[in-house]
């Protein structure tokens, strides 16, 4: 299948082509047409799979062609909502490729900067508004936006709206949309209140699944390092040593651990910056671009400040600290062998991470590979990973809690 089968209209064949995509990934092969035939959608996928086209691509075109028919107005028509800062650029920048021969005009509003350029530019008129929910809210509560005349909304990435305490937010917004409209609701996983929301936002949805939250684990080459806690800086800068380390996404668990680990690297003529929530935009943005740019090797990160954050060519991820829940692993190695590309994902894992190992590994239904010959092997690195849990509950955030046998 190719776009052209897709009934893309030209203008949006012609930038595909200056984005040299040639093929339709599965999720745009399923999306796309149901969204041109005013569908409601409920998708189930993570960044990766070429989401923002699959939702992006038809929604220029529906608009493309209202205005054709002389439909236009100066109002918001579609409104995305998405958790991050990073990720609403990143989504703006594709309706800027994807839109380059359109004539739409799309803006992203997100907290952490002056909304002073971002009520300027609401000013002269906006097709398309992609907002966090926050600055979208402060802005309506200021009358600079209105939500009257959206006829399409996109939710996405709702579990992440969930997890970082927006759904309340999120709320409030559908409460203020015209109720005759078009939903298109993406989620790289579904637990509970997730479906719930979906089902309070969704009128008879077309249902997509596209990558079951394991894929990436199978696609990305892995393996871990059993490593005491004290000795992880001094490994990490024994395998910076390594040429075929072209770049590297380092992830801790907390902002002050990745400002720590930035500041030995450098200790060691490391080019290194890191990107958290105590950064400012403008920072965030341009060690972000330093990274991609090849100016600087290895970026450090906290998991909200990288999520969807999208680097081609990324030769390693590498996890400092495993994360509290095994889906983030997977999200996270998912920033390395896109499209197709070949990545590498490195894990240290302390004594006191061997539980959130095995999780990863029931997860993603594969043991990672240990490396052994090291210089700072764990004293006890041959001995057994802890007991499994017997069995799982779920708590109502869909969070697994283990429960153990009483000795
Ligand atoms: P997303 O899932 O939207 O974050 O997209 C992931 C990456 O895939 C981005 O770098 C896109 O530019 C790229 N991409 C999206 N669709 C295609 C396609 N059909 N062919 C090649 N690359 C694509």
């Amino acid at each position: 299948m190719d776009f052209k089968d897709l009934k893309l209209i030209p203008c949006l064949l012609k930038a595909l082509e200056s984005q040299q995509y040639t093929q339709p990934t599965p999720i745009q092969q399923q999306a796309i047409p149901a969204v041109l035939q005013h569908k409601d959608l409920l998708a189930c996928a993570q960044t990766g799979t070429g989401k923002t086209a699959a939702f992006a691509l038809p929604l220029i075109q529906l608009l493309y062609q209202q205005k054709e028919a002389g439909e236009g107005s100066d109002n918001i028509k579609i409104l995305i909502l998405t958790p991050t800062r990073e990720l609403a650029i990143q989504i703006d920048e594709s309706f800027k490729n994807y839109g380059a021969y359109s004539g739409l005009k799309h803006l992203a509003v997100y907290g952490g900067v002056s909304q002073y350029h971002q009520v300027k530019h609401l000013r002269q008129g906006i097709d398309i508004l992609i907002a966090t929910p926050g600055r979208l809210l402060d802005l309506v509560m200021q009358r600079y936006i209105s939500l009257q005349q959206i006829k399409i909304f996109v939710l996405d990435e709702a579990d992440r709206m969930l997890d970082m305490g927006f759904i309340t937010d999120v709320q409030k917004i559908v409460r203020k949309l015209p109720v005759k409209r078009q939903t298109l609701f993406f989620s790289a996983t579904m637990p509970p209140e997730i479906v719930r929301l979906s089902q309070s936002m969704l009128d008879n949805p077309v249902k997509i699944e596209i990558t079951p939250v394991s894929s990436a684990a199978e696609t990305v080459e892995q393996a871990v390092y059993l490593v005491e806690k004290s000795d992880k800086r001094s490994l990490l800068i024994h395998l910076l040593k390594n040429n075929e380390i072209e770049s590297a996404l380092i992830f801790t668990q907390t902002k002050f651990g990745a400002d720590k680990l930035c500041y030995a690297l450098r200790k060691e003529n490391i080019k290194v910056k890191a990107i958290h929530g105590n950064k400012s935009q403008a920072e965030r943005q341009k060690a972000l671009s330093e990274f991609k740019n090849k100016n600087i090797r290895v970026l450090v990160a906290t998991d909200i400040a990288a999520r969807g954050i999208d680097i081609e060519s990324l030769s390693h991820v590498i996890n400092f600290e495993l994360p509290n829940v095994p889906e983030t692993y997977v999200h996270r190695i998912g920033r390395t062998g896109r499209a197709g590309a070949s990545g590498k994902a490195i894990s240290f894992c302390g004594m006191e991470e061997k539980m959130l190992l095995r999780d990863i590994h029931k997860l993603i239904a594969q043991p990672i590979p240990v490396i052994n010959n090291h210089p700072y092997q764990m004293a006890d690195a041959g001995l057994s990973l802890p007991p499994k849990p017997l069995m799982y509950n779920r708590s109502r955030g869909g969070r697994r809690n283990k429960i153990f046998m009483q000795s």
